[in-house]
Formats: C-alpha cells, structure tokens, sequence
C-alpha cells in the first residue's frame, strides 16, 4: 500500500516537473516580447553608422558609449552664413523670423550605457540639448528660452526643423520635405539620433512594422527590431501629432530611462 503511494506521488511528480517545464519553453518567447518587463538590452552598435561621420565621434569603451559632436550639420540651411557652400536661401523660413546667429561650430559630448535601463519615473526634459541628432546639431524640446516654442518663431525654422539661438543652433522639429537632400527623417522609419538616456529615437514611422507605431508608452516609446537590430530593444519615435498647425515635436515628452549630460 504505501509503496503505490510512494509510487504514485512519483509518478505524479515527474508529470508535474514535465508539465512545468513544457510550460516554461512555451512562454519563453512571450517573455522576450513583454513591452512591461523593461528588459536591458544594448544599444545595437549599426546605428551608430548613420551618424554624419564629419561631425559626430562615437567611441565604445566597455559598457559606455561617449557621442562627441561639432554640431555642422551635413544638409543645406539659410542659418549656414552666406559664403558657405551649404547656405540656400530660405525655402520654408519666414525671412522675418529667421532669428539671429549663423550655424558655427560647437561642442557636445554625451556619454550613455550600452545597456540604458529604463527608470522607474520618467522625467521631464529641461531646455538646452537634450539629445544629438544623426547630423549631429543638438535636439531640444518645445522649450524656447523661458517660454515654448510660438508660432511666430516656428515660422523661422528652417526646412530641416532648425534655427539658431543663444546657445547655438539646434532642432525642435521634424524636417520638411522641400526637395533638399536631407540627412534626416522625413516621415518615415529613419533614424532621427540619440536622447540623453541613451535610447535611441527614430521617425514617425517604425521599421518593424513599416507604419506608424500604435504600441508606444507615454513617450511614444516600446519595445520592438529596427533596421539596426533583428532583437527587439526600447526606442523612441517622433510623436505623430501636429504641433503648432504644420510640425511635428521631435520630443516632448518624458525620458523613460536616466537622463545623462550634453556638455
Ligand atoms: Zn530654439
Ligand atoms: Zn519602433
């Protein structure tokens, strides 16, 4: 009797630990593709290669990756001074509203993990840089000295979303397309840079899909490949909202992970 038992309750374990095993493989692939779990994955080093190579150095150094970047950006802009062979005369830009100051040489340095985690609280991007662009001129939010972006400065931006101020020349909008050679993403999947937490932000549109993203948190973020990675890993995409009537924000929103340093 109390061998059969002994027996049973082997039996019975055996089917258990067969059970729980097959249930383990079963759900391995869906815990890879949970959007909830944050998983940490590094930065895939391919889309470092769309950076303008004449402005922008990145350098890998065990689990940092340092972006130094002159801010020349390698596209046409009447921001450029008048002798330079990049200067073009206004296409989108009021001639009004151009603001002062001329594209001239600047410096950044951002240093991120390989491996950006997300945070536990998002936080608020301030004013200033907040992010290098592939072309390697700054990134800045809605934020225009003490107030937000108004129209009647938007309508200074050049057709690559830029324009100068105080601290030099910088994006907060999404390129145009106006028929210029344009380095930068124009509503579709390209990459648009790198914030300041080390996650990487693309276009509207998101290569793994080939449309826009409809799975994207608070700051239009998730986890999904790109045309950089064949495994999935956290990144940005521009916001497919208008903003102000005719722009897209290239972010403003929050930062999911640690925001470091533009210096
Ligand atoms: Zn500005
Ligand atoms: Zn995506």
């Amino acid at each position: 009797m109390k061998k059969s038992i002994i027996l049973l309750s082997m039996i019975f374990g055996l089917f258990a630990m067969y059970a729980c095993s097959e249930d383990d493989a079963a759900t391995d692939n869906d815990d890879d593709n949970d959007e909830t779990t944050g998983d940490v994955v590094a930065t895939p080093t391919l889309a470092f290669d769309e950076f303008n190579a004449s402005a922008v150095t990145v350098s890998f150094d065990g689990d940092e990756i340092t972006i130094v970047s002159n801010a020349l950006p390698n596209h046409t802009s009447p921001y450029w001074s008048a002798n330079d062979d990049l200067y073009i005369d206004p296409i989108v830009a009021d001639e009004e509203s151009i603001s002062p100051g001329n594209i001239t040489e600047a410096s950044y340095t951002l240093t991120v993990p390989t491996e950006p985690e997300l945070a536990s609280t998002s936080t608020e991007t301030g004013l200033g840089a907040i992010g290098i662009s592939v072309t390697g001129v700054p990134i800045y939010n809605q934020s225009e000295g003490p107030t937000d972006v108004t129209e009647g400065t938007a309508s200074g931006f050049d057709w690559s979303g830029g324009h100068s101020g105080p601290t030099g020349y910088h994006y907060h909008v999404e390129a145009r397309d106006v028929g210029e050679t344009s380095p930068l993403t124009i509503d579709d999947d390209e990459l648009l840079g790198i914030m300041s937490d080390g996650f990487l932000i693309y276009g509207r549109k998101c290569n793994s899909i080939g449309d826009y993203p409809i799975d994207g948190d608070a700051s239009n973020g998730h986890y999904a490949t790109t045309q950089h990675s064949t495994e999935e890993f956290y990144h940005y995409h521009i916001v497919n909202e208008i903003y102000l009537n005719t722009y897209y924000l290239l972010f403003g929103v929050d930062l999911q992970g640690t925001q470091n340093a533009i210096m």
